[in-house]
């Protein structure tokens, strides 16, 4: 059983630190854009009810407009085709939206090569030195691509040849998708696949292989670096939309100060 009255106290006294992974939600976050044939995902946007007006007197609120993947956001497993038949994101079990978190940190590859993709290599290499990804984990990809989070050109790194930002290879989603008991996966970027992914075989590995396992995606993230290797626990809250295949989302880290 946990200490939970310790684990209050902690928070109450900021022994325990609550640090926000979230990248705030406008309508300048950056979106995934697609190829012009396929059908696209709309920005945040905020639509007035009234402001301590004649259509509202004493009070402020809006409506919003969103994809459901914009912004920090969650992708269920019904997201892909090779989890269809899965949960989608109101049937995602609450007990399996918080766990350990364990931090991968590849910021220096990714400085010297936007297209780097985190292998199995590397995966192994980690868990040599920090032992191995717990069960119940979310798996956070460090990057350093926040940085870019209010430049949505520099975000999305494009050129002719498309979007130029870190991911994983296959073999690395297969492994963390086959080989590992983890939640998901969170990462900086606009989406858990790499800009290059289109082109991987198969397309899109991270999507296809975790969404197909049961496995959950996180993306933009922010404040990964403030974060322990290991030790803190992650708390991903969407909303539980009927029917949705994710959803923007709040996203917690508690981290022993
Ligand atoms: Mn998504």
């Amino acid at each position: 059983m946990a200490d939970l009255s310790g684990l209050a106290a902690a928070l109450v006294d900021g022994s325990v630190e609550v640090i926000d992974l979230t990248s705030p939600l406008h309508s300048g976050t950056p979106i995934l854009g697609l190829p012009p044939e396929f059908g696209q995902t709309a920005t945040f946007q905020l639509e007035l009810i009234s402001e301590y007006d004649e259509k509202g007197p004493a009070w402020y609120w809006n409506n919003f407009h969103t994809g459901e993947h914009t912004g920090t956001h969650f992708d269920a497993p019904n997201h892909w085709i090779t989890g269809k038949d899965l949960d989608d994101v109101s049937q995602v079990p609450a007990q399996r939206l918080i766990g350990p978190a364990v931090v991968i940190d590849t910021t220096a590859q990714v400085a010297a090569n936007p297209d780097f993709c985190l292998d199995v290599s590397d995966i192994k290499e980690w868990e040599a030195a920090n032992g191995a990804i717990p069960k119940g984990a979310w798996l956070l990809y460090r990057t350093g691509w926040s940085k870019y989070g209010d430049d949505p050109a520099a975000y999305a790194n494009a050129d002719a040849n498309g979007p130029h930002t870190p991911g994983l290879t296959p073999a690395a989603a297969r492994y963390l998708a086959e080989e590992t008991e983890i939640l998901g996966m969170g990462v900086e970027t606009v989406g858990t696949d790499a800009g290059g992914a289109f082109g991987f075989d198969p397309p899109f590995p991270c999507h296809t292989m975790l969404m197909g396992a049961n496995k959950y995606g996180v993306t933009q993230l922010r404040n990964l670096h403030r974060l322990p290797v290991t030790g803190a626990v992650v708390i991903v809250a969407p909303l539980p939309i009927v029917k949705g295949s994710g959803s923007p989302c709040r996203v917690l880290a508690l981290v022993n100060k």
